[in-house]
């Protein structure tokens, strides 16, 4: 990800959408930033700052096209806010949004720290053992333990080399 790139072409997009969306109402002169700290929203407006913030961690997860979405979600806040509307996430708002195809909630979902739900299953062909790894083991054949332990003096033995059975997927 280049996010100074990225940055650049947001404010090329508000540039633009200004235009094409907005009727070139909205001020010139505000300030897109990306924003470490934010994470329970996507992105946030402050007026008095002229202030567009997007959430870095959002965007990491998410991509450009999600920056985008926030953006133009921003923008039609300071629409509103330029009519001199009320413009919280009102009636208003939210059929404004679906006439310039705009997203109207601030929020993605939010990983919290979940555990992959995949497991790939291996088998040793000697004892049986299965062992569970969260990835593929490509590049490196992993062997079994317990059998190089003890029948290999613990040195990595190609007889025990762990047979892929299946990927197994968790509720
Ligand atoms: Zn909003
Ligand atoms: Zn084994």
């Amino acid at each position: 990800m280049d996010e100074a790139n990225d940055l650049a072409r947001l404010y090329e997009h508000y540039r633009q959408m200004n235009q094409e969306k907005f009727d070139s109402l909205l001020p010139r002169d505000y300030t897109i930033q990306f924003n470490p700290l934010l994470r329970r929203l996507t992105g946030r407006i402050t007026y008095s700052w002229k202030l567009i913030e997007i959430s870095e961690f959002h965007y990491r997860q998410y991509g450009y096209a999600d920056a985008v979405a926030t953006l133009e979600h921003e923008m039609l806040h300071l629409y509103l806010h330029t009519l001199g509307k009320p413009s919280g996430h009102n009636v208003l708002f939210k059929k404004a949004a679906e006439q310039l195809g705009i997203r109207v909630f601030h929020a993605n979902p939010y990983p919290k720290n979940r555990a992959p739900r995949h497991r790939y299953v291996y088998e040793c062909p000697s004892c049986g053992r299965m062992v569970f790894r969260k990835r593929p083991q490509e590049r490196h054949a992993i062997a079994c333990g317990v059998c190089c332990r003890m029948l290999a003096d613990g040195a990595w033995d190609e007889r025990f080399t762990l047979k892929l059975l299946e990927k197994v997927k968790f509720a």
